[in-house]
């Protein structure tokens, strides 16, 4: 799978999988189980949770989940930004990890902007680094102003990602924040790729994934990964569909089907405020 470098150097694949909403309900625990090693199995490495997601019942179904696959994923996990001052943010990640049944999270990140100023966040990033709890750290839900601000930080460089809104139907990043995060080597995760679902009946969509004999939800994906510096993670909760995000790896969009995205799903012509969910 293609991959792409994070500012240290090491690489990530393009495509992993999302959990927010699993581990909420037991019934369903066999079959999201089944679909994060599915995507170990066909190489999403990338697994990203958050203490949020069930209030921490995602961590737990992870935890579970890659107790004898740890050593096969890149772990993504968040801290909210109430607990994101020096002391709460080291407490949290200690949460996270009893959680997550891991000594070691690859990227930690704040969840999105609270009160707490950022370097106090970063000075925490940095303590739990040093200790070995976490690789790297990262932001989340971050516009272009509150990057700037954390790159003019002590340290702020060694932002390894900025996870966001981005998808067809929500482009307002390519009008300025991705283009300056990619300027600076910073790569951008796209969360909510498939739009929650919400995009999959688009009639463009529809017509283009017929041409092409896939999905819906394979065009949308493979358009988010048309970009050189974006990561993708659909939440896909079965095996089933964990392959068919997979597939979106090998659809080819043609100019033309880009063009008529385009005309559908303007690219922004002015500055949007971030949008997030
Ligand atoms: P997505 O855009 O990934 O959409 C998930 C929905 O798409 C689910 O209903 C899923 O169904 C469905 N789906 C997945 N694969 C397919 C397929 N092949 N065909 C048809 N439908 C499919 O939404 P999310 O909001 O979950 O975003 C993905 C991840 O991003 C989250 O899980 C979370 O990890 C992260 N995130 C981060 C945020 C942040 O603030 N940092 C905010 C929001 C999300 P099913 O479950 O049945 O497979």
């Amino acid at each position: 799978m293609r991959e792409i470098s994070l500012p240290s150097g090491e690489t990530v694949r393009v495509l992993g999988i999302g959990t927010w909403g699993m581990g909420e309900n037991p019934d369903n625990a066999r079959q999201e189980t089944a679909a994060i090693h599915m995507a170990l199995d066909v190489g999403m490495s990338v697994v990203d949770t958050a203490e949020m997601y069930g209030n921490g019942a995602a961590e737990e179904l992870v935890g579970r989940a890659l107790a004898a696959r740890r050593n096969e994923t890149f772990l993504i996990t968040k801290v909210l930004p109430h607990h994101a001052t020096l002391r709460g943010t080291i407490d949290a990640c200690e949460g996270s990890l009893r959680r997550l049944g891991t000594d070691s999270i690859d990227l930690y990140l704040l969840h999105w902007r609270g009160v707490v100023p950022l370097a106090e966040t970063l000075e925490a990033f940095e303590h739990l680094q040093r200790a070995g709890k976490i690789r790297y750290w990262g932001v989340s839900n971050l516009d272009v102003a509150d990057m700037e601000e954390l790159l003019r930080l002590p340290g702020g460089r060694n932002v390894a990602t900025d996870q966001v809104l981005y998808n067809l139907t929500r482009r307002g990043i390519e009008f300025d924040l991705l283009p300056r995060c990619v300027e600076r080597g910073i790569p951008v995760t796209a969360y909510s790729p498939l739009e929650q679902g919400r995009m999959l009946n688009d009639p463009v969509l529809v017509r283009i994934a017929t041409e092409h004999g896939v999905s819906p939800a394979q065009i949308a994906l493979a358009w988010v990964l048309r970009q050189p510096l974006v990561l993708a993670i659909p939440k896909a909760s079965s095996p089933q569909h964990v392959q068919e995000c997979h597939r979106a790896l090998d659809v080819r969009l043609a100019p033309q089907d880009l063009a008529d995205l385009d005309r559908a799903h303007p690219s922004p012509t002015h500055k949007r405020v971030l949008e997030m969910l």
